[in-house]
């Protein structure tokens, strides 16, 4: 059986605490590796060896740490196809997808390497007689990032890249589901010439996130993950005084008005609903067709192809629409949300239950389910599915349908299909959600703008990746200098101010 360790001070380790987790292959429903699961004194002493080298790497000039970024992206480029099916066979994503999931990371460490550009200060010449004022970024110096499951590369990708690029040092705890990519990502930046102790991988659980959240060294934490948990990290660390910024859950809705392109809105449905198995922050889980005429020829349009979804492991190829879920236990709570979804009175147009795929009868999958006439009230409406699970409440005007996405509890991503600029114009400026498509299903931002969620889908009041992180990653230090030809006058006692 695999042992995975940790990543420091440059190489894998073995886990100390004699605990561990199994690593599943969530298509056949084996384990197929385990992984140590850290005690306090080994995320400390997994800090303390970082905090000793990082100040050495933020006195690297960051052209220098740009250019291991740049290395590291040659590296991820090399390794793709490896790290892509090493992510498929822990998580169980198509292979194409997790290239995806790889690339969507790597973005965002090209967009690293001009970090000596963002990281430039400011400077004003005489701002007193004498006197210049300038501001400095600099490095918090260690800081921890947490990711979730189900995007193994990206988003360990998205908390390293700009955390290490302005100088701090950083201690990864990855989802102990599939913690194989970021040990090997951990590899290729030691092999792009990062110095060793500036990324530390710390597997583990509870046990080693509390580690995190109450060691003083640790300045800053950037989770990803369940609501829940967003939520008691943002609290417990805020609370020891760290810069956190935690991002969780979500459930997305897509408004389709009378005069959308229904085939191009069913299309979208298929594939931001049951792409992943659903498993995507910014998976559309609502379709909100707006008019009972609307309504019918969207579900029409939708049966058959929800019915064709073909699901299967990563190794059919690219025939294969989605995979498994993740764990026997996800599968299980999604098909539970189902039964209340049918028990509460939602029609279940296609109905996935009893999907099962000959030779893979251990594997975790779930067939594709689609509900019809779901009302706000229902659990499978207000709580997050996460799997292959879309859902239609039918609107019969625009102001009841916006009315549905802003008063959810989560605030991710949405989406309007229309032809009406007016009406797009009128839902992207009024709505309360972070992220929103105009006849884009899911409009996940570029690296170079910022990615997060509103209301419970995000804690903290700076974004992910883009311009955002590199304040999130920095602090501001403000110098007022004064070099005259002697400091003669006596003391001031009142505050100066400009005349
Ligand atoms: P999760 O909350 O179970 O786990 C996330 C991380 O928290 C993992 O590293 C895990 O080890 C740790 N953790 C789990 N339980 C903990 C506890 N009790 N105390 C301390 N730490 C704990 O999430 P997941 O199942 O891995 O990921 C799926 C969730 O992440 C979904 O809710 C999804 O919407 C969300 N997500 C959000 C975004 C976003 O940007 N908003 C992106 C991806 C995923």
């Amino acid at each position: 059986m695999e042992q995975l360790g940790h990543f420091i001070n440059g190489q894998h380790v073995a886990g100390t605490s004699g605990r561990s987790a199994d690593v599943f292959n969530p298509a056949t429903g084996e384990v197929q590796a385990q992984v140590a699961l850290a005690s306090t004194a080994e995320l400390d002493a997994a800090v303390a060896a970082a905090a000793t080298a990082q100040p050495a790497w933020a006195a690297t000039n960051p052209q220098k740490r740009a250019r291991v970024m740049m290395a590291f992206v040659s590296l991820i480029n090399r390794d793709m196809d490896k790290l892509a099916e090493a992510l498929s066979r822990e998580h169980g994503k198509t292979f194409v997808d997790a290239k995806g999931d790889v690339q969507r990371g790597l973005e965002v460490i090209e967009y690293c390497i001009g970090a000596p550009q963002l990281l430039k200060g400011e400077f004003t010449d005489s701002a007193g007689p004498g006197i210049d004022m300038y501001s400095m970024k600099q490095a918090l110096g260690v800081v921890a990032g947490i990711t979730p499951f189900n995007f193994p590369a990206m988003i360990p990708l998205w908390k390293m890249g700009p955390a290490l690029s302005c100088g701090n040092a950083m201690i990864l705890k990855p989802s102990e589901r599939d913690p194989s990519v970021p040990l090997m990502l951990a590899e290729l930046l030691k092999e792009a010439g990062l110095p060793d102790g500036i990324l530390q991988v710390v597997n583990g659980d509870k046990e080693a996130v509390d580690a995190i959240l109450d060691n003083e060294t640790v300045q800053a934490v950037g989770f990803v993950g369940s609501t829940p948990i967003a939520h008691y990290i943002y609290s417990r660390g805020c609370a020891n005084g760290k810069r956190v910024q935690c991002f969780g859950g979500a459930k997305n809705h897509m408004i389709i008005m009378p005069d959308a392109d229904l085939d191009q809105a069913a299309d979208a449905l298929v594939g931001a609903g049951f792409g992943a198995a659903g498993e995507r922050c910014m998976a559309i889980s609502v379709a909100v067709p707006v008019g009972e005429e609307t309504a019918d020829r969207l579900i029409e349009k939708l049966v058959p192809r929800v019915e064709a979804l073909k699901v299967g492991p990563y190794t059919a190829g690219a025939d294969v629409d989605y995979g498994p879920v993740v764990t026997a236990a996800a599968k299980e709570s999604i098909l539970k949300l189902v039964e209340t979804g049918v028990a509460q009175g939602a029609e279940l147009v296609v109905d996935g239950r009893d999907f099962s795929l000959q030779g893979y009868e251990d594997g975790f999958f779930v067939g594709p389910h689609l509900f019809d006439r779901v009302t706000p009230d229902m659990d499978i409406y207000r709580k997050e599915i996460f799997g292959p699970v879309l859902s239609t409440v039918r609107a019969q005007t625009y102001e009841e349908a916006i009315g549905l996405a802003m008063d959810h509890e989560y605030g991710n991503g949405t989406a309007i299909f229309t032809r009406d600029g007016d009406t797009a114009r009128d839902f992207a400026n009024r709505i309360n959600i972070g992220m929103v498509g105009i006849n884009v299903p899911i409009p996940v931002p570029l690296a170079y703008h910022t990615f997060g969620g509103w209301k419970k889908s995000g804690f903290g009041d700076l974004n992910q990746h883009g311009p955002d992180a590199f304040k999130f990653y920095t602090r501001t230090k403000t110098v007022t200098s004064r070099w005259p030809s002697g400091i003669k006058e006596g003391g001031e006692f009142s505050i100066p101010v400009m005349e």
